[in-house]
């Protein structure tokens, strides 16, 4: 009685931590969607304060986690106390969430509001100043005609031609299974697996490889740190001493974050301890990624750059190129991730979490492993051997054969006396001379059991699980017992059980053996397969379709920053190349910023864990990924900028990195972030009468034409481009809230034209009122308003109710509903059609019927999506001008903008489309935009993308439930029928599905006030105002036909280009708001003399470090690492609006550059571990369509 009254103590004491956690937490979050203005040195105290708090609140997790422990313990003696914890735990929960509620309405009075400068004020303009100058309904006077891109017919003929079919098409299988679920007895998700008697004797024997591993997670219920310094630091000491102590083992491990830390730690001797037990095949890195990466949310750039940063340090440490591959725990798998593998010189990957009836189905006829095949691959050149382990879960109970009541029991941590138990009442048995018999046959009657489910005669039996092997005397048990059983086999031949421990790769080297084939080759009758395994159950009607949403803002967040890395990255290597070829390279502050793109790479990585950008952390491992996320996109901020200032001061010796207080840099950053969970808040350039320098830098390898958008502090300005030419400007109002228009601020936008890889110098200036016609205000309307006091703004405002109106540039009318400012229509002008695209904002509900509600893995609505419910009319502002038309719309929930732009580029083609969603004070809801269109796709197929790397096709099956139809989207979604294709094109990750025929629907958040029994033991009610922008593109088919039978589809080459416009974005540089006078002479940075070919991307441009992970790491080589990315694209749609010259694929290294000589070039595989072959820089490289070329080049 005494022990529980100390955890009932301990568990208020629990909740008191807890409370006061989310307490800060809220506070920490965005000081308000309005607010532009942050007193910064009053937010500097706060956040130092939070800092303070929140390490205090990490301790106290330690305490928590210990509480759980003791809860744990203690009610496993009675197990009918559990129910009254439980009951305890979930009141208290309820409370703490009121007290959080209650908290966050708090919140509203404690915005910062103090202005950053102080801004003269405006004076009152004439209304309709200068509209007579400008008639902007006249487009065609301003926009030139655009121009369509010359295709090469190769390509289209590659496009065209169908691939060879594969012997599985695992979106035909979905399609044929009739996902019944029927009990399968033992095996509850399978059947009664037999074998004949005589299968395996004396001279035909069964090898058994058991597979000791511990999957350490950088994150999930624990913070990166703390799982290190409590868990992972022991496993890996463990190994070291136990593999030396038990000469027969053999260790796997994946994750090198993890890893390089404990590294880092080990003195020579025990680092020449580690490398001999690597190089004797006795512990293996299997796939050496950076974390295990998540594949359903992240994109290509960002699982490559962690593979390459966990293979690089691996080479340059140990020496040592992994070969297979290994991700049993991220939920559901991409083929990406098997051509990445396979691109980087693997044989062979090994998957997990599939759908049980698919492992089911696949294990029937024998095709749990097999050749990966990507989709648009003739020639089966990316055949990737695959292994899906059969049952539910990668713990010892469901790994040694179908039966987890029996592998349990051969799991030697769960000995009767420890910590753990076997949950179906059969106890492990310590291996002795009088139970070895029986004990042995019990368990290779599971692995025969097992082997039936495959072609070779080898069995894979992983034997750990989460954070297994931290204690010393688990590696004992495991072995001592494995290891009487192995002994008795071999004195027992006729068992016909050949039996060792062993790594990935001797299993997978067994099978080469078996069938005499190289490595990496298709043993004889392994099938070929294509397609991908999403969504994944793993039982029931239980689809982690949840995940694809959970924790939007940092799915944002992680996009954002990455877009940041990869511009810093290429920016970084231009400068660094033209800096070492000065005198005073010195000047440039080289090191440092290699500290910090290596830290954001390694930052970026951390958060491609499946725990991460999955948002399925608890709230405080999000707020540490967060905070590295916001280090790195301030590092990588500060990277592009200064480099951008290097490149464009015209006297180079006069640069120099402002440090300390009484220097200022000459340009700031375009918009900074008060913490991790705020919404950036632009910055505002002070305009004089002087002109002031603004640097615009584009990271493609394109020109674009485009329309940007500054924040300045007067309505009257001049805006010259780098030729001194005025351009043509749109001032616009800067809201402060949905009817106050600012009188300091004001936006800005103009067209430009920035050639790749270019950093451009603009100029700004104020003028007097009229002192520029060539800046027009925007007309405002506005809708449901009624504050007096707007029509006194500066602009000419007009307050209306009422009827529909439209937006119109020379491409798009697009109809919006004068009752609640929604799009209900567009017209695509060349052809006059009308298309129907009605958006609404619609949500779900959680299932209440008993058992597991939604959360922050599962998807488990409680029907149908119904219309969100909004009280009252909105307010709707309809802006219109010369460059930028715009309806914003302000719900209780959703903030929604729609801009149609007049530009001859690729942004005038497409609508954008932007939304701030805010679900703070919502109980189990799910939101998602819905757009509605006349669209016939026939049997209710749709596409997806798979990590912005190629298209995957689904049907809306109706015996998946909701839940089972939806899909991640990490960049686009399509459908289509014999006339038009409907795009939507979203800048991060979410999830889609076609839930009605020709609907378009995209989750944006979902607030879960409960856990959903996948062991992270909370909900997510940590909500934020969270943005999502997304490219609604409709094309019309001109060439080739519809057929919904295709397995492959592409996208449009416009589709690319918006898509990517839209992911990077041009980085717009502003002046510093303290350095007006004496600047430096500047000049546009134009690197490019021949720019890249429309569907060749530049993945990156990636400096190489001096050193792997030595002392020298951060002094930055001459060479870096380049990838180009051929992108498939399907002809048949018009290549409107491209700045880039063709489509040929075709790619002369020494002609890319002026600024810059590449004069040397070798192919390299993926992650740079093999070097294929020396590339003549002068000749023309022929990119294979869909492929990434990677080659180091020399630059000078
Ligand atoms: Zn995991």
């Amino acid at each position: 009685m005494k022990k529980y009254m100390a955890v009932w103590g301990a568990l208020f004491f629990c909740v008191v931590c807890l409370s006061l956690y989310l307490m800060l937490e809220t506070l920490n979050t965005s000081p308000g969607r309005y607010s532009a203005d942050v007193d910064a040195h009053a937010l500097e105290q706060f956040e130092k304060k939070i800092n303070v708090i929140q390490e205090d609140i990490i301790n106290n997790q330690a305490i928590i986690d210990d509480i759980k422990a003791a809860i744990k313990a203690s009610s496993k003696g009675d197990k009918q106390d559990i129910p009254k914890l439980q009951a305890l735990l979930d009141k208290q929960n309820e409370k703490l969430q009121s007290n959080r509620d209650r908290v966050v309405s708090m919140q509203g009075g404690m915005k910062f509001n103090h202005p950053v400068e102080s801004v003269p004020r405006v004076n009152a303009v004439q209304r309709q100043g200068g509209n007579e100058v400008v008639k902007f309904d006249q487009y065609d006077k301003y926009v030139g005609l655009r121009k369509t891109v010359p295709v090469s017919d190769d390509v289209c003929r590659w496009i065209n031609t169908p691939s060879k079919e594969p012997d599985i098409n695992m979106e035909k299988v979905v399609d044929s299974l009739p996902f019944d679920n029927p009990d399968g007895g033992a095996w509850k998700q399978g059947w009664t697996v037999t074998y004949p008697a005589n299968q395996w004797h004396a001279t035909n024997k069964l090898k058994v490889f058991v597979v000791p591993h511990s999957h350490t997670d950088p994150g999930w219920v624990k913070t990166f740190d703390s799982y290190f310094t409590q868990q992972t630091r022991h496993i890996l000491n463990n190994m070291l001493d136990k593999l030396e102590q038990y000469p027969t083992m053999k260790f796997i491990y994946a994750e090198i974050s993890f890893f390089h830390l404990w590294w880092n730690e080990l003195d020579d001797g025990k680092k020449s301890r580690v490398r001999k037990l690597v190089h004797d095949g006795r512990f293996e890195i299997v796939t050496g990624g950076w974390v295990m990466n998540d594949e359903a949310n992240a994109h290509y750039f960002a699982m490559l750059d962690q593979l390459l940063e966990g293979h690089q340090w691996l080479e340059g440490t140990l020496g040592v190129k992994p070969t297979a591959g290994w991700a049993i725990d991220p939920f559901g798998y991409t083929p990406t991730m098997a051509y990445l593998l396979r691109r980087s010189g693997f044989n062979s990957m090994l998957i997990q979490r599939v759908h049980y009836a698919l492992k089911k189905h696949l294990a029937k006829n024998r095709q749990l492993e097999f050749m990966w095949r990507q989709s648009w691959d003739h020639e089966g050149s990316t055949d990737m051997l695959c292994h899906v382990m059969p049952f539910y879960s990668y713990d010892i109970p469901h790994t040694c054969g179908p039966e987890p009541a029996v592998c349990c029991q051969f799991d030697f941590r769960r000995l009767p006396g420890s910590s753990y138990s076997c949950p179906w009442k059969k106890e492990p048995q310590a291996i002795t001379d009088q139970n070895v018999e029986e004990r042995t046959k019990m368990i290779i009657d599971q692995w025969k059991k097992k082997a039936t489910l495959y072609r070779s005669n080898s069995v894979f039996v992983p034997l750990g699980d989460d954070f297994r092997y931290d204690k010393p005397d688990e590696w004992d048990h495991q072995f001592v017992n494995y290891d009487k059983i192995f002994k008795y086999l071999k004195e027992h031949q006729e068992l016909g059980v050949e039996a060792q421990f062993g790594t990935l790769s001797d299993y997978f080297k067994s099978i080469y053996e078996q069938f005499k084939v190289k490595p990496g080759q298709a043993p004889t009758e392994f099938p070929t397969l294509s397609g991908d395994f999403y969504t994944y159950a793993d039982k029931d009607d239980h689809y982690w379709s949840g995940y694809f949403t959970s924790r939007p803002f940092q799915k944002n967040l992680d996009r954002v920053m990455e877009s940041h890395l990869r511009a810093a990255e290429i920016i970084f290597s231009m400068a660094n190349t033209i800096a070492k070829r000065q005198a005073s390279a010195g000047n440039f502050p080289a090191t440092l910023m290699m500290d910090k793109l290596i830290q954001a790479r390694r930052n970026l990585g951390l958060f491609q864990h499946h725990d991460g950008i999955t948002g399925t952390a608890k709230d405080f491992v999000v707020v540490d990924y967060g905070n590295r996320l916001l280090k790195s996109l301030k590092d990588t901020k500060e990277v592009i900028k200064e480099c951008a200032t290097y490149l464009s001061m015209d006297t180079k010796t006069a640069y120099s990195l402002a440090s300390g207080e009484n220097e200022t840099p000459i340009f700031d950053v375009d918009e900074e972030r008060a913490a991790h969970d705020a919404l950036p808040v632009k910055t505002v350039i002070t305009v004089q009468d002087k002109p002031r320098p603004i640097l615009l830098y584009n990271s493609l390898p394109h020109q674009r034409d485009q329309v940007v958008k500054i924040y300045v502090t007067s309505l009257h300005v001049l805006v010259k481009d780098d030729k001194g030419n005025t351009v043509l400007t749109q001032a616009e109002p800067f809201w402060t809230k949905p009817d106050v228009v600012s009188e300091f601020f004001f936006k800005v936008s103009f067209r430009v034209t920035i050639p790749g890889l270019a950093v451009l110098k603009y100029t700004v200036q104020s003028v007097p009122e009229h002192g520029n016609s060539l800046n027009i205000p925007s007309t405002v309307l506005m809708f449901n308003a009624d504050n007096k006091q707007i029509k006194q703004s500066p602009f000419s405002i007009e307050v209306t109710t009422g009827t529909d109106f439209t937006l119109e540039n020379p491409y798009l009318k697009a109809t919006f509903s004068g009752s609640n400012g929604l799009l209900k229509s567009v017209v695509t002008k060349e052809d006059g059609t009308t298309h129907n695209t009605k958006l609404e904002f619609v949500m779900y509900g959680t299932k209440d019927h008993s058992g597991d509600k939604s959360g922050a893995y599962l998807f488990l609505p409680d029907g149908k999506a119904r219309p969100l419910k909004d009280s009252g009319s909105p307010i709707v502002h309809v802006i219109k001008g010369p460059i930028v038309s715009e309806v914003h719309v302000y719900f209780q929930l959703v903030t929604h903008v729609v801009r149609l732009y007049n530009s001859s580029g690729v942004d005038g083609i497409s609508l954008d489309m932007q939304n701030v969603v805010d679900i703070t004070s919502q109980h189990n809801m799910e939101v998602a935009t819905k757009i509605t269109t006349d669209v016939e796709n026939k049997e209710r197929v749709f596409f997806t993308d798979l990590n912005g790397f190629h298209m995957q096709k689904h049907k809306y099956h109706e015996k998946l439930h909701i839940q089972g139809n939806f899909y991640p989207m990490p960049t686009m979604a399509f459908i289509e029928d014999e006339t038009h294709r409907f795009s939507i094109l979203s800048s991060n990750s979410l999830g889609f599905s076609n839930t009605e025929k020709g609907v378009l629907e995209v989750m944006l958040d979902r607030r879960l006030n409960q856990d959903d029994s996948r062991g992270l033991g909370q909900g997510v009610v940590d909500s934020k105002q969270t943005p999502s922008r997304f490219k609604l593109l409709i094309e019309r088919r001109v060439a080739g036909e519809y057929n919904p039978d295709i397995s492959v589809a592409y996208p449009s080459l416009l589709a690319h280009q918006t898509s990517l416009q839209l992911i990077h974005p041009v980085y717009i540089i502003p002046p510093h708001s303290k350095h007006a006078s004496d600047m430096p002479k500047l000049n546009s940075f134009i690197p490019m003399k021949t720019q890249l070919p429309c569907d060749v991307h530049l993945v990156n441009l990636r400096a190489m470090q001096n050193a792997d992970d030595g002392k020298e790491r951060l002094v930055p080589k001459h060479t870096s690492a380049m990838f180009l990315h051929r992108l498939g694209f399907d002809c048949g749609f018009m290549n409107k609006g491209l700045a880039c010259d063709a489509a040929s694929g075709q790619v002369t290294l020494s002609s890319i550059f002026n600024e810059i000589e590449l004069n040397l070039a070798q192919q390299v595989s993926l992650t740079l571990m093999y070097h294929e072959e020396d590339v003549d820089t002068m000749t023309t490289l022929n990119l294979e369509p869909m492929e990434i070329g990677s080659y180091i080049v020399t630059l000078q």
